[in-house]
Order: structure tokens, then sequence, then C-alpha cells
């Protein structure tokens, strides 16, 4: 850790962070009116350290789940209706069918995937395990089923949403809202519906949910930087949350509190600047908040933001492992410098999946962390969780359980300090510290597998030579950054531009400036089907290379845009 990193962390204090989630603790954050408060408690802690803080308050699209419930076998079951499920509250009645859920044991993993005879949803209400995730409604609901009822494994309901629109719809996606009624139950009810489905009976769900216009907070600092003050690290997590949502995300929100306070009393040891933004909308909004974010400041996250840091769930019991961080490639070797020296932990990075306010890859922003400190496997076994997608691993995530006992303040100090290590090493960097040969290494092995798929009824080797091309001009580029010959803004203009070309192919299937689905997106997207093309016949096969045809094109594009702009950095091109 440099010195100047370690003057800012010796100032990290527990305290200012606790006493928000202490009082976050008590404060519903759900409702936009909640929530709303829950900023302005914010804003106000950061007005008394002195920081200056604007709030913006932009009208999002949210869909706030009110109540929900399913009738069977002469019993009515608790449920809980997810966000942008079809508000129905006379309910919608038909034989229900039980469909057992893939995902070996991952109730976050339920793709209702290829369906076999789709003709069997048709006018049924599907009842199946896991969460309530919007990828397996939608695939039902082009099935033709009538309703879901997903069966959690616990003994909690879990809240949710179904909505595969990335932020507030626009007019391209406005269709895809959810046109089916959807409701998840708890683990117990679940089984007895099921058997009430195994013995042909009919179900009736009933919703509730206020869908419109809200006006919501989102209170955003901006720390100036001495040296190169246009740049910046975007640090951010949303504030909104399932009623007190402690571990999710009260201590997101404090770790990110005491960062605002110590690097602003700091300041003058930050190179570029530091913006960091507290988000609404992100579990009604579906990312609302930062997307309106996104849009609304798109050319200058496009010309300035160097990367961008989501802050998610840190600082909960138990959660004391740092073995894997979600993140671009590019900035693998850098965080594991940073998660070493914060934490003594080896970490190795994984691909972000399409959640966590990562509403920068249409854009092409290089990324890091989503999450921080996970409860480590044996720990999980150790208490009989199941996975879940927050809260460190702790099964109280998006249930009235989040509450001030999942905050731990040991974890919550390590992961200040963690993230502040991390802010600072991309803010004070000279020159940017991105590999971009691990993105070419890791484009290397995506071709690769998606080549041996498609085995010889595709080739994939011009899309090959072009990574091998780029690698080329990077070695001579890296060459040159080692020895000093070549300037540090000549360097990282180069690096930006990387990353809004690399990212992107890598993440996106929609242009820049729009937002991709809320549904995850295979590695080299436009490349993917190379992978299926055991699925067409001799009749439709055609089809599936055509589209291979027209990605391989965009890719190798891409990469030869990238190529010249690495070529121009080191004045050969
Ligand atoms: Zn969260």
């Amino acid at each position: 850790m440099s010195d100047r990193t370690a003057a800012v962390t010796g100032n990290i204090s527990i305290d200012a962070p606790w006493s928000l989630i202490e009082a976050f603790a008590t404060q519903p954050r759900e409702k936009p009116a909640d929530g709303n408060i829950g900023a302005e408690m914010i804003a106000e802690r950061l007005r008394g350290f002195g920081v200056p803080v604007t709030v913006h308050q932009p009208d999002l699209y949210l869909s706030l789940p009110i109540s929900a419930s399913v009738q069977a076998g002469g019993a009515t079951f608790a449920a809980k209706p997810p966000a942008f499920t079809v508000s129905a509250p006379a309910g919608v009645e038909a034989p229900l069918l039980y469909v057992p859920a893939a995902g070996a044991g991952n109730p976050l993993d339920r793709s209702a995937g290829r369906l076999d005879d789709p003709s069997r949803f048709e006018g049924r209400i599907v009842i199946t395990e896991g969460f309530a995730l919007p990828n397996a409604v939608a695939e039902y609901e082009t099935a033709g089923a009538a309703g879901v009822i997903a069966v959690n494994p616990g003994e909690r309901i879990h809240w949710g949403t179904v909505s595969t629109i990335w932020g507030t719809p626009d007019l391209d996606d406005l269709g895809r809202l959810p046109k089916i009624v959807s409701a998840a139950v708890n683990n117990a009810d679940g089984r007895k519906l099921i058997e009430i489905a195994e013995q042909g009976g009919s179900a009736r769900v009933s919703t509730e949910l206020e869908v419109g216009w809200f006006p919501s907070n989102i209170p955003v600092v901006e720390i100036p930087g001495a040296k190169r003050p246009d740049q910046f690290v975007l640090l951010h997590g949303h504030y909104d949350s399932w009623d007190v949502g402690v571990g999710d995300n009260g201590t997101g929100n404090a770790c990110m509190l005491e960062i605002a306070r110590v690097l602003w009393a700091n300041r003058d040891r930050l190179d570029r600047s530091v913006r960091m933004a507290w988000w609404a909308g992100h579990s009604t909004g579906r990312y609302g908040g930062s997307a309106w974010f996104a849009d609304t400041f798109a050319q200058d996250l496009a010309e300035n933001c160097v990367i961008q840091m989501n802050c998610d769930s840190p600082g909960c019991r138990w959660a004391t492992s740092y073995r894997s961080i979600s993140l671009t490639s590019e900035t693998e070797a850098a965080v594991k410098a940073v998660v070493m020296a914060a934490t003594g932990q080896e970490t190795t990075g994984k691909r972000p999946q399409r959640n966590s306010d990562y509403a920068f890859n249409n854009i092409g922003i290089s990324s890091a962390f989503m999450a921080s400190s996970m409860m480590p496997p044996e720990a999980l076994e150790d208490h009989g969780y199941y996975t879940v997608g927050g809260c460190g691993g702790n099964i109280a995530w998006h249930t009235e359980d989040d509450t001030l006992e999942i905050a731990d303040q040991a974890v919550l100090l390590k992961d200040i300090e963690l993230y502040t290590t991390a802010v600072l090493q991309f803010a004070n960097a000279e020159i940017l510290p991105f590999d971009w040969h691990a993105t070419t290494r890791e484009f290397g092995a995506t071709i690769d597998r998606y080549q041996s798929a498609a085995g010889d009824r595709f080739d994939l080797s011009p899309a090959q030579e072009a990574v091998t091309a780029l690698d080329a001009a990077l070695e001579t580029f890296y060459a040159r950054i080692g020895a000093g010959s070549i300037d540090a803004d000549t360097a990282n203009d180069a690096i930006r531009d990387l990353a809004r070309i690399l990212v992107p192919i890598n993440y996106t299937r929609l242009p820049r400036f729009r937002h991709d689905p809320a549904l995850n997106v295979p590695p080299l997207p436009a490349l993917a089907v190379a992978e299926d093309l055991d699925r067409y016949d001799a009749g439709t096969i055609g089809f599936a290379k055509t589209q291979l045809l027209r990605g391989r094109n965009q890719v190798v594009a891409a990469l030869r845009e990238a190529e010249q702009r690495v070529r121009r950095a080191v004045g050969d091109g």
C-alpha cells in the first residue's frame, strides 16, 4: 500500500458508518417516500462532514409490491408479489402445472430452459422451485402460461423482481413488461401447493402492486482530484431496499459514507476525481436510478469515467472471504493487488452477471466489484444456507430478517478499507493499471470454446486472428509504457478508448447508450450462437450461420478498431 493510500485509510473509523446503519435499521427504504427520507439521512450526514452533495430527483418508473396470496385446496397461502408482476387483485385462477426446477440446488439459477412441448404450459399456473426470476417467468409467459408460483427454498419468502427491462423502459422495451401474474411462497406452503398440482388441482393467484412514476432522490458527491480533475472514478450503490434492508444495502451506504468523509478530508491526496452516487429504484425500478444516471450523464461518463465500482452488501456477519470478485478482465491484476493489500487474501476475478447496477456496460466502462466480502462455502454449509444474491450470503437477504444483526463492524471496517484502497489505486495511478492482455486472453479462450463447439460448421479464425493482431499491438504499447517512452495522457486516453470498444462487444447486444435487458449475456454475445448449432437442422442451420457471419463481422471490426487505436497511441498507425 502506498504512503498516500495509508495516510487516507488511517483515517477510517466505524463511528459514522455504524450510526447510519443503526438509523437505517428502523427506516424502511422500499416505498419511494420512505426511501427519500433515507436519501436525506445520507445527504445530511455528508453535509455534516462538509462534503458538498447534489440531490437529484428524477421521476422513476417503479413497481411497488403491496400484497399477494395463493388460494388452493380450500386454503389461502401467504405470498409476495415480485416487482413488475401484473397487478391482479381479483386473482387469476387456472389449473396448476408442477415443473421441477433444473438448476441443481441454486435458487438463483432457474431458467425455464428450452421448453419441451410448450403447449402443456398453455393456460396453466406453473409452480416451480427457486426465486421468482425474470428469465424463467418470461419464458413461461412466452409459452402461454397464465401465471407462475415460485417456491422459495426456506422459511421466509424473498422479495424480488420479474422484469427483464433494465431501468425505466423506453418505447422499445415496453413490450417486455410482464403480462402474467407471479408470486413467491415459502417452502412449506410450496410443497403443499405442489401436492395439489400433482393431484390435478387449480390455484388462484392474487397480486396487488402500485405502478407509476415516483420522484426519487439520488445523492451524488464529487470529490475533485488535484491533477486530472475531469477524469473520475465512479463508486456507487443503491440505498433503496426491501423493508429496512440493513445488509442489502444499508452496510454499502455506510461504507460509501465513510469513504466520502475520508476522501473529502484528504482530497489533496487525489489525482483524479471521485464521483459517488447512492441510487434509488434498484429493487422496484430494476436499477432505475443508476440507469437514469447513465442516461442523463452519458457523454460525461463516456468521455471521463475511468472505472465504475459497485458497493452492494459489504460488511455482513460471517462474510470473511474475498476469494472471488466480479470484474472486467483488464482490471483483475489491479484488483488482486488491492484485495491482497487490504485483506491479505488471494482473489480471482469472475465475469460480472447482468445485475447490481452495472448500468454502464453499453457505454463501455471498465468495472470492478459488485459485492466484496462473502460467507465462505464452509460457513454457508455450517449454517445450512442456500444461495442468495446479497447480504454476504446471509439468507436474510430480501426478507424481513435483514435487520441490524446482519451487519458486522469488523467485516464492514475491512470492506471500507478495501473500497478506499481500490478507489485510490485507480484515482492515483499515473497510468491506469488496466491490463488489456487479460482481455485479449479472455477473448481468445472464448473464441476457442465457440470454435470447438461449432466444429467445421463455421470458421471463427478471422476473429481469432484479429485478437492476435490486437494482442501484438498491445505488446508494443505496454513495452513503451514500461520504458517510459509514451506520455501518460496518451496512454490513459488509449486505455479509456479500449474500454469503450471492448466492453460493449463482450457484454452487450444493443448499441451504446441503450440498455441491454436484465438477463445474463454470454461472452462475445455476437458469436455465442456457435455453441448452440446442434439445435438447428438442415432447414434452419442457415439462419444460425447467417447470424454468426454478421456477429463475426461485428467482432472483427471492433477488434481492428481497438488495434488501430493502440497503434495510434504508440505512433504507429
Ligand atoms: Zn443490493
